[in-house]
C-alpha cells in the first residue's frame, strides 16, 4: 500500500471526532497526534532564514532563548545575490538543521512583495518582483525538502505590512493579484511543490486568507495542483468548519475548542465528511512524510554551515557607489578608523517569529582585524547611542576620523525598527546616525559607509560618502563577508531586488499607505516597485537590479523565439576588469503591443557567471511564454500577445547593454467577442472585423459602408455596442448579429 493509500484508508476509518482533532495542533508548535493509528505529531518551527525551535516550552509563543542555529543572511539580503544554487545550498543547510532537531516542517520561506520600503517583514521577504521571489523561493523550498522536512511557503496571500496584519482587507485587482502577488507561490508550488503552505493573517477583497474558497480550493489546489496542507497563519482562523470548507487543512495554534464544532457541522451537513476526511488524510501523509526524519534526524555542520552563511552573506552585498575608495587595500602602518556600534554589535536580523539564536557571531571590527593582522591599526569607536552619551560619542569618532587615513563607518536602522507586527514609522535612518554622516563625511570626504537595513532607506545623504555598500541584515557572518567586500578578498556582486527611490512619495504604492477603515487599496495594481518607476520614467536613487563591481563585465547577446513561443537568449559575457568576480545577467522584455497596460519592461530571466580576469563566458536563458503574457480579466487566463517585442539584456533595469527585437508567436488565446464589444472592437478584432466585412459583402480593402466610410461618423458610431447596432440600420439586423457572435464564437485565427 501506499502512504496516500494507506492515509486516505486510515483516515475513513477514524471517527469524525478523531478526523477533527487532526485539523489543529497540539499546541503552539506541534500537530496533534493519534496513537491508536500511529500518527505521530509532527512539529513545525520558524523560519525562514534560521531555525527559531523554541526550548522545551511548546505551549506558548516566546522570542529568546530558542536553541541556538545558524542565522542565515535574510531573505532580502539572499535575493540580492540572485543565485539559485545558491539558495537551493542554504536551503539544503536549513533542511539538515531542522531534521537535526527533529522538526518536521520549516516555516519559511515568505514570498511576499516588497510592496512598501516601510513594510515592517521585508526583511523576511525577496524582492519587489515576482520572478526573482518565485525563483529564489523554489530554490529554497527544494533544497529544505531535499533533507526530507517540508518547508511551508507564506503568506498566502496579500500580507505586505504589519499595520493591521490581522484585521486589514488588502484589496487588489485580478491582474495584480495574478501576475504580481500570486505569481511567486505559484511558481513555487508547480515546480517544487512545498509539502505545505501557510495562509496570510490578513483577508483578501474582503475574506480572511484561512477561508477564502477561491484563493484555496480553486487557484492553490484546483488551478496549480497543490498536494499539501495549507496551514494557517498562527491565530488566523476565526471560523474553523467556513476554513475547512474553503480548503484549509490545519488551524494553528491549538484550538480544541473547534473540534466539536467541524463534528456538528459534519453532522447537520454544513461541511462535507468529504472535505473533512480529506484533510485529515493530508495531515496523515504529512505526519508519514516527516516519520524518516524523525527516526533519522540528521547531524547539522554547523562549521559548515556558518561558512556558507559567510559566503552568502558576502554575495549579498550591493556596492551602491564607489569613488574608487574601495576595494581598501590599506599600507603598511596605516590607520583606520571603523565608526559606528554596528561595526562591533552588528544588526544582521530582524525582530519577531524569525528572530534566531545564532551560533557564533562575526562583527566587521574583528573581521577587520583578523585580515589585516598587525600591518593596520584600527581604530573603533562607538559613534551613536541611545541617551545622553550621543554628542560626546560622535565627538570622539569625528576625532578618530580626523586623525585617521581611511575611514570605515557603519550605520542602520536600530534594533527593533523592523519588526514583525508593526510597520517601519519612517524612511531615515536615526537622526543621530544622520549627524555622524555629516560631522564624519566633513572631516573624511571618502567615507566609505555600510548600511544594515532589511528594506530601503533615504539615501539623500549618499553623495557625502566615497563609498556606499549595502550590507542588509546579513546573518551571523555578515560582519565577515562585509570584511571580505571591503578589503577586496571579494569583489561585490549583489544587486538589488529592489528599486531604492528617492523620498516615499515617490512610490507607487504610498497614496492609501498603510490603508484605512480595515482596508487597503493596492491602487497602484500590477505597477508595483520598477514597474511604475521605469514606466512612468521618475528618477529613483537606485534603480532596481543595480550594483557596482571592482571589475567591469562586457556583454553581447542574441536570442530567438523557441518553438513553445518562449525564447532562449544567449549572452556572453566577459571580465574586461582587473579583478575575479560574478555578474548577474539581467534579461527584461520590453513588450509589443497589447490590449491591456503593461509596464514598459518586466524582468523574465537571470543568470549570473563567475569570471577570472579576461575569461569570457556563454550563458543560455530560458524564458517562458509565461514570462510573456499577461493575465487577461476578459479571458481568465494567461495570454501572450502576438507580435513585434524586444529583448533587452542588461546589468541593471536601467543599464541594457543589448537589445535583441524578436516577433512572438503569440499563446493563440483570443478574448471571443460578445455582444457588449463596440462595433470599433469588432472592426479592429481580425476575426470579428473580417466577418463584419463579410456580411456587408464587401471586397478586401473596400471602404466600409456609407456612412460608415466617413470618419467622424465611425467613430460616433464605433462606440454602439453590438447588442444596439442592429436597431442603426445599417445591414445588420438581429439575426445578422446572432450569426456573428455565433460565428466569432468559433473562429479561431
Ligand atoms: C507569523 C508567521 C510565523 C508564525 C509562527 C506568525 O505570527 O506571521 O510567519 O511562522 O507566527 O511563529
Amino acid at each position: 500500500m501506499t502512504t496516500d493509500d494507506h492515509a486516505r484508508e486510515v483516515a475513513h476509518r477514524m471517527t469524525l471526532a478523531e478526523a477533527a482533532s487532526l485539523t489543529s495542533g497540539a499546541d503552539f508548535w506541534t500537530t496533534q497526534p493519534l496513537a491508536e493509528f500511529d500518527i505521530d505529531a509532527v512539529m513545525v518551527t520558524d523560519g525562514p532564514h534560521g531555525l527559531r525551535k523554541q526550548q522545551a516550552d511548546s505551549s506558548s509563543i516566546t522570542l529568546a532563548g530558542a536553541i541556538p542555529a545558524t542565522c542565515f543572511p535574510t531573505a532580502v539580503a539572499l535575493a540580492s545575490t540572485w543565485n539559485e544554487d545558491l539558495l537551493h545550498e542554504v536551503g539544503a543547510a536549513l533542511g539538515a538543521e531542522t531534521r537535526a532537531e527533529g522538526v518536521g516542517v520549516l516555516l519559511g520561506p515568505g514570498v511576499n512583495i516588497q510592496r512598501h520600503p516601510l513594510g515592517g517583514r521585508n526583511f523576511e521577504y525577496f524582492s519587489e518582483d515576482p520572478l526573482i521571489s518565485g525563483t529564489l523561493g523554489a530554490a529554497m523550498v527544494r533544497g529544505v525538502q531535499s533533507r526530507g522536512v517540508g518547508a511551508s511557503v507564506k503568506h498566502l496571500v496579500c500580507n505586505e505590512q504589519e499595520t493591521g496584519r490581522t484585521t486589514m482587507s488588502s484589496d487588489v485587482d485580478e491582474r495584480a493579484l495574478r501576475e504580481i502577488y500570486l505569481a511567486p507561490f505559484e511558481h513555487i508550488v508547480r515546480t517544487a511543490q512545498p509539502w505545505t503552505v501557510m495562509t496570510a493573517n490578513n483577508r483578501l477583497n474582503g475574506v480572511y486568507c484561512s477561508e477564502h474558497h477561491l484563493l484555496l480550493e480553486d487557484i492553490l489546489r484546483g488551478e496549480w495542483g497543490f498536494e499539501g496542507v495549507v496551514i494557517s497563519d498562527w491565530g488566523s482562523v476565526y471560523n474553523r468548519v467556513a476554513a475547512l470548507d474553503a480548503g484549509l487543512d490545519l488551524e494553528m495554534p491549538a484550538n480544541r475548542h473547534a473540534d466539536a464544532e467541524v463534528q456538528a457541522a459534519v453532522q447537520d451537513g454544513t461541511l462535507a465528511e468529504a472535505r473533512l476526511r480529506a484533510s485529515a488524510e493530508r495531515m496523515i501523509v504529512l505526519a508519514e512524510r516527516t516519520r524518516e526524519a524523525r527516526r533519522a534526524p540528521d547531524v547539522a555542520d554547523l562549521d559548515a554551515h556558518h561558512r556558507l552563511a559567510h559566503r552568502a552573506a558576502a554575495q549579498a552585498a550591493v556596492l551602491l557607489t564607489n569613488d574608487g575608495v574601495l576595494p581598501l587595500e590599506p599600507a603598511q602602518g596605516a590607520r583606520v578608523a571603523v565608526l559606528g556600534d554596528f561595526a562591533r554589535h552588528p544588526r544582521y536580523q530582524g525582530a519577531g517569529s524569525s528572530q534566531v539564536t545564532p551560533t557564533r557571531l562575526d562583527d566587521l571590527v574583528t573581521s577587520l582585524r583578523e585580515r589585516w593582522a598587525d600591518d593596520v591599526e584600527i581604530d573603533w569607536q562607538p559613534g551613536y547611542a541611545d541617551g545622553d552619551a550621543a554628542a560626546e560619542l560622535r565627538q570622539n569618532a569625528v576625532a578618530a576620523a580626523r586623525a585617521a587615513d581611511h575611514v570605515i563607518l557603519a550605520v542602520g536602522l536600530p534594533d527593533g525598527a523592523e519588526a514583525e507586527g508593526a510597520d517601519r514609522p519612517d524612511f531615515a535612518l536615526p537622526a543621530d546616525q544622520l549627524q555622524l554622516i555629516n560631522d564624519v563625511t566633513a572631516v573624511q570626504p571618502h567615507t566609505i559607509i555600510v548600511i544594515s537595513n532589511g528594506s530601503p532607506v533615504d539615501l539623500a545623504w549618499i553623495d557625502r560618502a566615497g563609498a556606499v555598500v549595502e550590507g542588509w541584515l546579513g546573518g551571523q557572518a555578515g560582519g565577515a563577508a562585509l570584511a571580505d567586500v571591503l578589503s577586496g578578498a571579494i569583489s561585490p556582486s549583489g544587486k538589488l531586488a529592489q528599486s531604492i527611490p528617492h523620498r516615499l512619495s515617490d512610490n507607487p504604492a504610498h497614496i492609501g499607505w498603510p490603508g484605512e477603515a480595515r482596508h487597503v487599496r493596492y491602487g497602484e495594481g500590477i505597477f508595483v516597485g520598477y514597474r511604475y518607476y521605469d514606466t512612468y520614467e521618475r528618477e529613483v536613487a537606485f534603480p532596481f537590479g543595480h550594483g557596482l563591481s571592482y571589475t567591469r563585465f562586457e556583454y553581447s547577446a542574441t536570442a530567438e523565439v523557441d518553438s513553445d513561443g518562449g525564447i532562449t537568449a544567449r549572452v556572453t559575457v566577459r571580465n574586461a576588469g582587473g579583478r575575479q568576480g560574478r555578474e548577474i545577467v539581467q534579461v527584461y522584455a520590453r513588450h509589443g503591443h497589447a490590449d491591456v497596460q503593461r509596464p514598459v519592461h518586466e524582468l523574465v530571466g537571470f543568470a549570473s557567471v563567475e569570471l577570472a580576469v579576461g575569461e569570457e563566458s556563454c550563458v543560455d536563458v530560458r524564458v517562458s511564454p509565461r514570462q510573456l503574457s499577461y493575465w487577461s480579466t476578459v479571458a481568465g487566463t494567461w495570454v501572450v500577445p502576438a507580435g513585434a517585442m524586444t529583448l533587452e539584456i542588461g546589468a541593471s533595469s536601467r543599464d541594457i547593454r543589448v537589445d535583441v527585437p524578436l516577433v512572438l508567436p503569440g499563446n493563440g488565446v483570443r478574448v471571443p467577442l460578445n455582444e457588449y464589444d463596440t462595433l470599433s472592437e469588432w472592426l479592429a478584432d481580425p476575426i470579428g472585423g473580417a466577418l463584419l466585412r463579410a456580411e456587408w459583402g464587401l471586397a478586401d480593402g473596400a471602404p466600409l459602408p456609407p456612412p460608415l466610410d466617413d470618419d467622424h461618423v465611425l467613430k460616433l458610431v464605433g462606440t454602439t455596442t453590438m447588442a444596439k447596432f442592429a436597431y442603426f440600420d445599417m445591414g445588420i439586423d438581429r439575426a445578422a448579429v446572432d450569426r456573428l457572435l455565433a460565428a466569432a464564437a468559433t473562429e479561431h485565427p
